[in-house]
């Protein structure tokens, strides 16, 4: 027990680091680029927040939410996903009077649900997601499906497949939910237990069933059944992702299943052994903002997950090699050339080098041994008789070739990386 993480946890072990680091960097850099800001909020939120903010009626709110007592008595909830706290964010800070849209992103967002682990499905993951507030023309929703795709492609997995949708809003989903139920009721025989339990509370939810698909294959569509606004709102959304040379697929499946949730609403999708995993999932919420006490602004946002976007890159062999860890190791022998190779080391990182030295007291062989391990491709030997001539070696690790270089000029001339 005590050496073993908690079910559905991982570690992020230094050998993995730069995967992760690569996948924050993108993020930061692509959404800079469009004018998003970072925003952080905390780890854990008021109960009630969720059970708002996600809706009582999702099973991340039925069935997965890590809720506690504090010793305040109060009902905290460790985040099960990353909008719901940035909109208590933009509600308290106000910022939704300032200059809209507020277009915001975060990082690996640590998020909690307790689900049954399994591949790709974590007790603790993380996110990088993006929000936006203010707008409500689809241009945003075209630019947020293209900064999702950006990032696909970034880390290498191009291949994943862009699914839209609409839910249209509060209006014609209404009389749409009422034509699904009395098309599902005669069936709700046959269909799987969640099914069931979704038909009264959620039944928008029953079309992302994978194990009914077949049966409700001739479910009516809400795309068949959106007012003029929202059918408007989806023909312009579409005529976007044109423009910008986006291919998408519709599917009238992809469904969020909340009542805040309006209009696009769309997925990234990847081939996975088990069927196929979702790496991305967004859509619209113009009624969150004020379901949750703000003032009615219109939002949109997605979620990326980040073990998820491992795992693809895994799947599409587009893993990014493990960058090398030093440019230069430096090798001493006797305490005179260690006290130099100790300043050596210091002068070549502030040039801007990876560079390093012995740390356990080995013998030369050792060293060099030590050095090889780590894949170094350049090292420099420091010993007695060439310090006192004012010389150090440099020596190529992978044809052993050694040349003299000047002790004053060794730390120039490898960061002009020659
Ligand atoms: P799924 O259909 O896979 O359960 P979801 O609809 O619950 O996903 P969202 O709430 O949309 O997922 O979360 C956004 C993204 O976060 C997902 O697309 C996925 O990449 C990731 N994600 C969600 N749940 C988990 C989990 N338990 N473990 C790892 N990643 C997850
Ligand atoms: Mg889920």
């Amino acid at each position: 027990m005590l050496t073993q993480a908690p079910k559905g946890t991982q570690d992020m072990l230094p050998k993995d680091a730069h995967r992760w680091q690569s996948v924050e960097a993108n993020m930061r850099r692509i959404c800079a680029l469009a004018g998003y800001r970072e925003i952080r909020t905390p780890m854990f939120e008021h109960t009630e927040l969720f059970q708002r903010g996600v809706g009582d009626a999702t099973d991340v709110v039925q069935k997965e939410m890590y809720t506690f007592c504090d010793k305040g008595n109060r009902s905290i909830t460790l985040k099960p996903e990353g909008t719901a706290g940035v909109v208590r964010a933009l509600i308290e800070s106000h910022m939704y009077a300032d200059a809209l849209p507020a277009k915001l992103y975060y990082v690996s967002c640590p998020c909690f649900r307790y689900e049954k682990p399994q591949s790709g499905r974590l007790r603790q993951f993380h996110q990088n997601g993006v929000e936006v507030f203010g707008a409500k023309d689809p241009s945003v929703d075209a630019e947020i499906i293209d900064i999702a795709r950006q990032l696909l492609d970034a880390f290498g997995i191009a291949g994943a497949r862009l699914k839209i949708n609409s839910i249209g809003c509060p209006t014609c989903r209404k009389a749409y939910l009422d034509k699904l139920r009395a098309y599902l009721e005669p069936k709700l025989g046959g269909l799987c237990k969640t099914c069931q339990e979704r038909f009264s509370r959620n039944p928008l939810r029953i079309l992302d069933c994978k194990e009914d698909a077949e049966k409700l294959a001739d479910a009516p569509s809400m795309l068949d059944n959106l007012c003029p606004e929202c059918a408007a709102h989806f023909e312009k959304l579409r005529a976007y992702l044109d423009a910008m040379g986006i291919a998408y697929a519709i599917d009238p499946r992809i469904v969020r299943g909340l009542d805040y949730y309006t209009r696009t609403v769309f997925e990234y999708v990847i081939d996975a052994p088990g069927g196929e995993l979702t790496v991305c999932g967004g859509g619209r919420y113009d009624g969150l903002v004020e379901e949750l006490g703000g003032p009615a602004t219109p939002g949109i946002g997605f979620g990326m997950g980040v073990e998820r976007v491992l795992m693809a890159q895994d799947l599409c062999g587009a893993a990014p090699k493990t960058p090398e860890m030093y440019d230069v190791f430096v090798v001493t022998m006797g305490d005179e050339a260690r006290m130099e190779g100790v300043r050596l080391v210091r002068e070549l990182r502030a040039a801007g080098l990876k560079a390093d030295l012995d740390h356990a007291a080995r013998s030369m062989k050792a060293q060099f041994k030590y050095a090889n391990k780590l894949g170094v491709r350049r090292v420099i030997v420091l010993a007695g008789d060439e310090l006192a001539k004012g010389v150090v070696k440099l020596r190529d690790m992978q044809n052993s070739e050694e040349t003299e270089v000047a002790r004053g000029e060794i730390v120039a001339r490898l960061a002009a990386r020659d």
